[in-house]
């Protein structure tokens, strides 16, 4: 239990305590953590491979750390008034939380210091990623982003106790610098929500039952930082976003009553910082009223996504609003007159004082425009990175303080770097609009199933229980270098064709050795499945250090999607015609989908989706017809994204559905009867979006299934699934070969809930990331159990 703190005199309830300091007139509600030139992913992996030491890690870090505070101070953010955030983690800020609440699962339990819970780097490393039959945490998407966090693991009996006072000491480490920093945590909240019921607990138990027991962590960290100095701290709360948080809408506003009538007044001011609540990713609803309601000092709002609220909102009187005007999630720069018009708007909210801020942290874009001198120019201006976006908060602060006067000169080269993006060639190409103003209901549909399936078994001629893969097979060191030599021009595109050939000749003779039976050439070509596509179409560009972090040290530099996509050649074809020309076995040809070459791109802001999303069908409905017309019978058209955008909201969910597969169908509708059409989804939650996977009408879909076992085979069964289903039978996620036995159990089970000629065999995804010899044993024991249960039918 904490210890209460000492009442002051002057204050016996929180409602005279001394007045919160100003909140700053600018900030940002996070940075990239990760490096300008990926400087901490270089220093933990090193430290992971062991060429390191955590001392090592630790100086690269506190580098890293001092370089962003001054940044952001020459970006033109107060050091003075806590408008800088502190925002470190090396690998997640959830697992931040959970480890600073001491919340390690059992079966690490051993790695944390007896006396104080700690955990150095190497134990907090091994919870993200494992340590030989341990399991690291499970990691998921945070909210609809293309951000991974772990998943806290707490039960009835979680011990919770302030176990890591590392944000004390990054405070600390900026202050003896001469910056007053605004720590950022998790807010205990939304941490109890993303977390999951560890192993073992009762049925009907949730983690946010635990919420009364892990306040008191929150109370101890409070104190601890208002004794170190820190003026204000924010803590996010986006799962009062979020309606895809399993808890109901009553439970969250309750458990947020609570967290913050303990947090804003068991402790009274100086005994504690100032609190801003942050809500990023969507709009706040009901909760909005419900927070106001709080003794908090600050709401930090989502005006990308969310609406303002209409009128006064009661209890704001006495609080702060940080408006998130500057879009924190995508690299688009601010239209700054509009901006301000919306903050001059909300003075009639009836908030103490407005301030600016940006939508969300900027941990979902990349750090500087002036680091990408081989963009075009012209796209280059329309652009905002982080330090961008700091500028245009800070900019509009002063605009909103000081009048527009004081910043006539910003507002104007906003405007005037924003003029031509209407009318700057590529942005709207007249013959990609014609057709899609065009298209008929026609265009979104295929003939009736029935039909498609007899022709299409008439063509391919396949066994019961066909084998195939999802379509990349490893990704070698020496497919690697061939594709780094052919960017620096070392290697010609010739010699480069002639390699990615000889691979695929092998990969083929792979497969066919091993007995599959439906081909694939395994992707050897594609860097990654959606900038292979972004390189080849128009109204894409690529960024050369456009680093944004999707999980611990991983990083990935999305395309930017800026205008109207059209497909200038061929793409896929020769490739796929050359594998066939090697096989008398059917040649599957492999696309990514209009929704994941939306989802892991910055799409472009000034049209809706549904029209970006249908041109990059249309593009691929040509690239569909083409392989089509060259001989190919199976094409796989990947949406393994299709859920990772579904919005944050229930009310959301239907127009978006609805767009997200007319595109899919648009891409892939326009094929003959007997050409196969498959779908790959890289996820098991079947149920949640069947109707939208029906929807997308493909003859074939591909899901991971091995980790639950084939669970949700009845359940897709039950929904009178029709279509053909490949559950996945090998987890590619790990490096374990599943042996024969294991998965003819597996195939087994899924004969006995889905009619056997519905049935495809194949792993859970592509096999890119893993090594040769995982592959060919695994697929050895799926050809072998095919045959197996083929012969009890
Ligand atoms: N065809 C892709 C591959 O096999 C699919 C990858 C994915 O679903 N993420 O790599
Ligand atoms: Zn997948």
């Amino acid at each position: 239990q904490p210890s209460p703190t000492t009442p002051l005199s002057t204050s016996p309830t929180p409602n005279t305590s001394p007045a919160a300091p100003e909140f700053p007139a600018a900030t940002i509600l996070g940075y990239p953590r990760i490096g300008p030139r990926r400087e901490l992913k270089k220093a933990i992996e090193s430290f992971w491979a062991g060429r390191s030491s955590a001392a090592d890690v630790e100086t690269a870090a506190a580098a890293l750390r001092t370089r962003t505070r001054s940044r952001l101070v020459e970006l033109g953010l107060d050091p003075s008034n806590a408008s800088i955030p502190s925002n470190f983690s090396y690998y997640d800020q959830v697992l931040d939380a959970a480890v600073l609440a001491g919340v390690v699962p059992a079966r690490f339990a051993h790695l944390a210091d007896p006396a104080t819970g700690r955990l150095d780097l190497a134990g907090y490393s091994t919870l993200a990623r494992g340590a030989g039959d341990d399991l690291p945490l499970e990691m998921t998407k945070w909210f609809d982003t293309n951000y991974h966090y772990l998943v806290p693991e707490i039960g009835p009996d979680t011990a919770f106790r302030f176990a890591d006072d590392r944000v004390v000491h990054e405070f600390a480490e900026g202050l003896a610098e001469g910056v007053l920093t605004r720590p950022v945590l998790v807010g205990p909240v939304t941490f109890l929500l993303l977390a999951k019921a560890a192993d073992g607990a009762p049925a009907g138990f949730a983690p946010i039952d635990r919420l009364a027991d892990l306040l008191p962590v929150y109370v101890q960290l409070l104190t601890a930082l208002a004794a170190a100095g820190a003026t204000w701290v924010q803590l996010d709360e986006p799962a009062l976003v979020s309606d895809s948080i399993e808890a109901t809408p009553e439970r969250v506003l309750a458990a947020l009553v609570e967290a913050y009538g303990v947090l804003s007044t068991e402790l009274t001011r100086p005994n504690r910082p100032a609190i801003v609540v942050a809500a990023p990713y969507g709009g706040l609803g009901s909760a909005l009223p419900v927070l106001a309601s709080t003794d908090v000092d600050a709401i930090a709002i989502d005006l990308v996504r969310g609406a303002a609220p209409t009128g006064p909102v009661a209890g704001l009187e006495t609080k702060t609003l940080v408006a998130g005007v500057v879009d924190g999630h995508n690299i688009w720069r601010a239209d700054l007159g509009s901006a301000l018009d919306t903050l001059e708007s909300l003075r009639g909210l009836g908030a103490a004082a407005v301030a600016v801020g940006t939508s969300t942290s900027l941990l979902h874009v990349p750090h500087d425009v002036e680091d990408e001198p081989a963009l075009d120019p012209t796209l280059r201006a329309w652009l905002a990175f982080a330090d961008q976006k700091v500028g245009e908060v800070v900019t509009l602060s002063q605009g909103l303080t000081k009048g527009r006067d004081a910043v006539a000169d910003r507002l104007e080269a906003s405007r005037a770097g924003l003029a031509n993006r209407t009318q700057a060639p590529g942005v709207v190409r007249p013959e990609v609009r014609g057709r899609l103003a065009d298209l008929a209901d026609g265009d979104f549909h295929r003939g009736d199933f029935a039909t498609r399936k007899s022709e299409q078994a008439a063509r391919l001629q396949l066994p019961p229980l066909p084998t195939t893969t999802i379509g990349s097979f490893p990704q070698t060191p020496e497919i690697r270098k061939a594709r780094a030599a052919h960017a620096k021009g070392d290697l010609t595109t010739e010699q480069y064709d002639a390699e990615m050939q000889a691979e695929i000749r092998r990969v083929v003779e792979l497969q066919e050795r091993i007995g599959l039976d439906v081909l694939v050439h395994g992707e050897p070509e594609r860097n990654d499945m959606v900038q292979y596509f972004a390189e080849n179409l128009d109204g894409f560009a690529a960024t050369q250090n456009g680093w944004v972090q999707s999980y611990g040290s991983r990083c990935v530099r999305p395309p930017i999607l800026w205008g109207d996509v059209a497909r200038p050649a061929p793409i896929t074809v020769r490739w796929s015609t050359f594998t066939a020309s090697l096989t008398n076995k059917p040649v599957k040809g492999m696309l990514t989908g209009p929704v994941t070459i939306l989802a892991w791109s910055f799409v472009r802001n000034d049209q809706p989706l549904r029209d970006t999303a249908n041109q990059v069908a249309l593009a691929l409905r040509d690239e569909i017809g083409d392989l089509e017309a060259a001989g190919i019978g199976v094409v796989q058209v990947d949406e393994p994204a299709l859920r990772e955008l579904l919005p944050l909201r229930a009310a959301d969910h239907a127009a978006y559905l609805d767009w997200s597969v007319a595109s899919f169908r648009l891409a892939t509708s326009g094929v003959r009867p007997e050409t196969q059409i498959h779908t790959h989804l890289c996820y098991s939650e079947f149920g949640e979006i069947f109707g939208a996977i029906d929807g997308l009408d493909a003859d074939v879909t591909s899901i991971e299934a091995a980790r639950s076992r084939m669970e949700i085979l009845a359940d897709i069964a039950a929904q009178g699934y029709q279509r053909g289903i490949g559950p996945g039978v090998y987890d590619i996620h790990s490096p374990r070969i599943p042996s024969e036995a294991e998965v003819t159990e597996l195939l087994g089970k899924a004969v006995g809930s889905v009619a056997a000629d519905q049935l495809w065999v194949n792993p859970d995804c592509g096999l890119k990331t893993r090594k040769y010899d995982e592959v060919i044993g695994s697929l050895e024991h799926i050809v072998a159990a095919a045959k197996t249960v083929r012969a009890t039918l």
